[in-house]
């Protein structure tokens, strides 16, 4: 009995997720689909509401409790705070991926779970007001990303370019892209909602360790349109004329990589205004790596995710020069300013960008980072 259930709830949620067409996100039908089961067999049609079996929930204030089987006693209380992407519904239970990218469920009736969106093609047309974004602050918690010669943490500033991008993507503005000046207006509407993969809302302000597949899955569950991650760079200390910044795209996606190319050409508007003796790479503008072994993605969030993705790396902390520009709010405006423009564009045009590169293929030599340690952010 058990089994037909699931199965029951599968092919419910299945077609749901092809047959809905309009938008969910800020309907007022939102929490329900309302899907049309035909049976073949006879020839009767019944119409059953079903809760949404996906999309994303927010540990609310007082924290989450997370259970490892449904039914079960909770193993952990989730700090308040932490979106989650939601991969299935069994009755009052809905399985989520958890900030350490576990599996773990949890009581339908604890959140109010965000049905996933139906993403829209982008281009002329595209209506802003039914938008989904996912910004994805990286690294966080004990893993600081690139440090700078002063203590600056590239997890920290990461953080804090995204909250100023959500800010410009959920108000009206008017964008100038001949400078790039973006003021508020009504030239382009906010967008209907934003996700912080580590929000600031969540523990210590945000900054908490958060796998990569939790990342994706906040992407790929919220039916995200776009799907940017926020990161600045390390180690290569080659003087360039131009900011030194890398946009990396999915080799499986031509969207993905026209994403980059745009945030590429809008980080370098932004980041050309400042007179600072810039490093870089050999290669910068639009890249992708592609595992040598594989012929996959190299990176695991562009491998993983749905949507068109990208993951940009603005310039470098290591750059003592660079370190001391990112300190200011000038540098952290003009960031977020691009981020923003760039995601406007991508999503009411069909811009191609420029400066992609062709995929390269990658080995890793230094090996990848281990998440087994990573711990649970618990409510206090
Ligand atoms: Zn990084």
């Amino acid at each position: 009995m058990a089994r037909f259930l699931v199965v029951l709830v599968l092919l419910i949620a299945a077609c749901g997720a092809s047959s809905d067409a309009a938008r969910m996100v800020g309907d007022s039908t939102a929490a329900a689909t309302t899907t049309t089961v035909t049976s073949t067999a006879a020839t009767t049609t019944t119409t059953t509401t079903m809760p949404a079996a996906e999309g994303v929930v927010i540990s609310p204030p007082g924290g989450l409790e997370l259970y490892e089987f449904a039914g079960d006693k909770p193993f952990a209380t989730l700090h308040e705070g932490i979106a989650m992407g939601v991969q299935f519904r069994s009755g009052d239970w809905l399985e989520v991926t958890d900030p350490c990218s576990n599996p773990a469920w949890i009581l339908g009736s604890d959140v109010d779970l965000i049905p996933r969106a139906e993403p829209a093609p982008a281009g002329p047309g595209f209506d802003l007001s039914n938008a989904v974004i996912v910004l994805d602050p990286g690294h966080g918690g004990r893993d600081w990303g690139a440090v700078g010669s002063t203590g600056m943490r590239e997890s920290q500033l990461n953080s804090d370019i995204a909250e100023r991008a959500r800010a410009l993507l959920l108000a009206g503005n008017d964008i100038n892209f001949t400078t790039g000046e973006v003021t508020s207006g009504m030239g382009y509407r906010g967008v209907e909602a934003v996700f912080l993969t580590r929000d600031p809302d969540g523990p210590e302000g945000g900054d908490f360790e958060a796998g990569l597949a939790y990342r994706a899955e906040v992407g790929n569950r919220s039916g995200a349109d776009v799907f940017v991650s926020i990161h600045n760079n390390s180690v290569p200390q080659v003087d360039v004329e131009l900011p030194g910044t890398e946009v990396y795209y999915s080799v499986a996606s031509t969207e993905s990589r026209r994403l980059a190319a745009i945030l590429y050409e809008e980080m370098l508007l932004s980041l050309s205004q400042f007179d600072v003796d810039w490093q870089g790479g050999r290669i910068k503008g639009a890249r992708s790596r592609v595992d040598s072994e594989t012929g996959e993605d190299y990176y695991g969030l562009l491998r993983r995710a749905e949507t068109p993705a990208a993951i940009v790396e603005g310039a470098y902390l290591t750059n003592p020069e660079e370190e001391a520009l990112m300190a200011t709010d000038a540098f952290r405006i003009a960031y977020s300013e691009a981020l923003y423009r760039g995601i406007v564009r991508f999503l009411t045009t069909t811009d191609p960008g420029s400066g992609i590169n062709q995929p390269e293929r990658f080995v890793d030599d230094a090996g990848t980072a281990s998440t087994s340690s990573c711990q649970i952010p618990i409510q206090p």
